[in-house]
């Protein structure tokens, strides 16, 4: 008995091969995460990585 292991072999690429484009920090200084394409929040020219740390910087 053998196990198939060809469509593994010849799967599609591991998503986790591929690098995230980081576009920034989160401009609140207390967080400094940082930011990709796919996640952020922005308010004029500065860019957040959620809507939490906009309003944490604002108020
Ligand atoms: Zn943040």
């Amino acid at each position: 008995m053998s196990i198939d292991l060809d469509r593994f072999a010849e799967g599609l690429p591991d998503p986790q091969e591929l690098e995230p484009i980081s576009i920034g920090e989160c401009e609140n200084n207390s967080c400094g995460k940082e930011l990709y394409s796919d996640e952020y929040v922005y308010r004029g020219s500065e860019l957040y990585c959620s809507f939490k740390c906009m309003v944490a910087a604002h108020y």
